[in-house]
């Protein structure tokens, strides 16, 4: 398995943010998001080769039993099929009694992972690259409705909406109507912001949003306190 990094930090997204957690970062991701603040952690190629083992290791050397499963895109290998060694990942962390969380973009469904949280922040169209190639793919790739609801259906989750405007709004409540019922406060809208003075110039206009939806606002408490620095 392809790691780029495992660090120990803060939850800071979703509602565990706060919790100490440690982070295992897998490469590769097929989005390209416009966005993105992972961007070295698009290439599959990328990182250090882990068997299972070391991985394991590697995660217990930090005191702490919340492990976040991220990426780029941790669900999807360079195949674009389920990422080889995910499940047995998890069934490690689960079999030493640690609460694991996934991120994911919700665009493949994988059954029998022993995940705890499945952390699904679907893809709208304020993701799109500017890159007209690129926007082809993304397009085509970000929304899969089956899967999201694969997901929902199948694990704990939470899903986290990138806000970047209040005109997104008509768009997650579209894509919310179409998926089985999610509690509104496991629905979370964030402010889109890769620096922390993006995230306090497009902070109130989403706790406005929060206010009228009764959604939930997503913290980005690590942008918040370390800005765009990597691996805290
Ligand atoms: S899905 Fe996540 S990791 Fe992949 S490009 Fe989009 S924001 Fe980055």
């Amino acid at each position: 398995m392809r790691v780029i990094e495992i660090f120990h930090s803060l939850q800071g997204e979703g509602i565990l943010s706060g919790t100490p957690s440690v982070f295992v970062r897998l490469a590769g991701c097929p989005l390209r998001c416009r966005w993105c603040d992972t961007r070295y952690a698009w290439d599959f190629s990328a990182g250090d080769e882990y068997g299972m083992d070391d991985l394991v290791e590697a995660i217990e050397k930090h005191p702490c039993g919340h492990v976040v499963i991220t990426g780029g895109e941790p669900m999807v290998g360079p195949d674009l099929a389920a990422r080889e060694g995910l499940a047995d990942l998890t069934s490690h962390l689960r079999a030493r009694r640690m609460h694991v969380t996934i991120e994911t973009a919700g665009g493949l469904f994988v059954p029998d992972l022993a995940c705890d949280l499945m952390s699904i922040s679907p893809k709208t169209t304020n993701s799109a690259p500017a890159e007209p190639t690129l926007a082809v793919a993304h397009e085509r790739r970000r929304t899969d409705l089956g899967a999201l609801a694969g997901l929902i259906e199948a694990y704990p989750c939470q899903l986290k909406f990138v806000v970047e405007t209040a005109d997104d709004i008509g768009e997650i409540h579209r894509l919310l109507d179409r998926l089985p019922p999610v509690p509104s406060d496991r629905v979370l809208l964030m402010p889109q912001a890769r620096t922390r003075d993006e995230l306090l110039a497009r902070a109130p206009a989403v706790v406005q949003l929060c206010r009228q939806t009764g959604y939930r606002f997503g913290h980005r408490l690590h942008v918040l306190l370390w800005s765009d620095r990597r691996g805290l």
